[in-house]
């Protein structure tokens, strides 16, 4: 089964992970800082912070913007879970903005619906890899005097207007799970430029504490607020540094993907690609094509179904949040609050896309999409 994702794991990053087993630090070490220095070369960014995993990273850039009990933050419905999830962390209420149906990025006259004077920040998503509308969502948010933090897990060496995501939103988040851009197993990392909100978070990820065992010279410590252990290891920075040195190549191969898909599929009936938006680079974290369902025999879940059965490990992102029975539960979201992201959800479908896939495996998964299209 050829996956929608997968990590790409070489000789020299099996050193490197090697290379820090064999030193006096699995954790708290000298790679870290490292890997942080590197990460934030490669944004842009003045800062970032190392953390274990892209929802963590998610939770400390809500408590670093302050999000706390009875506060509003407005996220895409058309994202993964934990973009909400860490709103709720800080006993804050996620509030779903719907998408623009061409480019399922977050739609910004929704979010501007969507804001009240509880209303602390927008989490916006560069969904599949493709920045949104920064400039529009920076002048709201000022207008409003919210915050903007963006959700970047898909679009790690995407580019807005020429600024690499990453140095755009004052917080930025990145996932480095294996179906991301880059891995080291789990991980995350937040960006910014802002000196305070980057202290904030260090101290954050380790209990609250002000300094890091590394740096302490004597026995004393303070633990100044409520944190958690969400630090990264050693051996996984050393992971990060060695597949972030790959990932000009890698964004290169995926957007090359991307355009044999897009010839393929343009001017098809059945299959659509998303818009592209102009003045954006695109990081290709997912293809996404749409199903005209109208000139379908069957359906998604039968079009689905009938990939898999091929051997094409296509996949839907996402379920809007909204629906999920706890957001129902517990905070009455329902259908019928987010239609357009609600309408795509019937639509889409993730084709396979990661650097190490053969041109051989993009012929077949074309092949095989026209195949099961075709038939009405
Ligand atoms: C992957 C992902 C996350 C979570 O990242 P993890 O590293 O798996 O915790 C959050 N938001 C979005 C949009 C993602 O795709």
């Amino acid at each position: 089964m050829l996956p929608y994702g997968r990590q790409w794991i070489d000789a020299d990053d099996e050193r490197a992970v090697l290379a820090a087993l064999r030193s006096d630090w699995l954790t708290t070490g000298p790679l870290v800082p490292e890997f942080e220095g590197r990460f934030a070369e490669a944004v842009g960014a003045r800062h970032a912070v190392a953390v274990s995993s892209g929802t963590a990273a998610l939770h400390v850039a809500a408590a670093a913007l302050g999000i706390g009990e009875g506060d509003e933050v407005i996220i895409p419905a058309m994202t993964f879970a934990a973009t909400a999830n860490c709103v709720v962390y800080q006993g804050g209420t996620p509030v779903f903005a719907d998408v623009d149906p061409a480019t399922l990025l977050v739609d910004v006259d929704s979010v501007a619906a969507k804001i009240t004077d509880r209303t602390k920040a927008i989490i916006a998503v560069d969904y599949a890899g493709q920045p949104c509308a920064y400039d529009e969502l920076a002048e709201l948010a000022r207008d409003r005097g919210i915050s903007l933090a963006a959700d970047a897990a898909h679009a790690l060496g995407a580019r807005y207007k020429d600024v690499p995501v990453g140095a755009v939103a004052r917080l930025t988040t990145f996932s480095l799970h294996p179906v991301k851009h880059i891995t080291t197993g789990e991980g995350g990392m937040i960006t910014t430029a802002d000196d305070a909100l980057a202290q904030r978070m260090r101290t954050f990820r380790n209990h609250g504490i002000t300094t890091e065992h590394r740096e302490r010279e004597t026995w004393f410590y303070e633990m100044v607020s409520l944190g958690y252990n969400y630090r990264l290891t050693d051996f996984q920075s050393a992971l990060g540094i060695s597949q972030l040195r790959k990932l000009p190549a890698w964004l290169k191969r995926r957007q090359a993907i991307a355009r044999q898909y897009d010839d393929a599929f343009t001017g098809n009936p059945v299959v659509s690609p998303l818009s592209r938006t102009p003045g954006a680079t695109h990081s290709y974290h997912l293809y996404v094509i749409r199903l005209n369902l109208d000139e379908l025999a069957t359906d998604r879940a039968a079009v689905f179904r009938g990939l898999r059965d091929d051997g094409i490990g296509v996949n839907v992102h996402y379920v809007p949040v909204h629906l999920h029975p706890y957001y129902r539960e517990r905070f009455g979201t329902r259908a019928g609050m987010c239609p357009r992201a609600e309408a795509a959800y019937e639509q889409i479908l993730s084709l396979p896309i990661f650097p190490r896939m053969t041109e051989d495996d993009v012929a077949r998964v074309i092949e095989a999409v026209m195949k099961i299209t075709s038939a009405r």
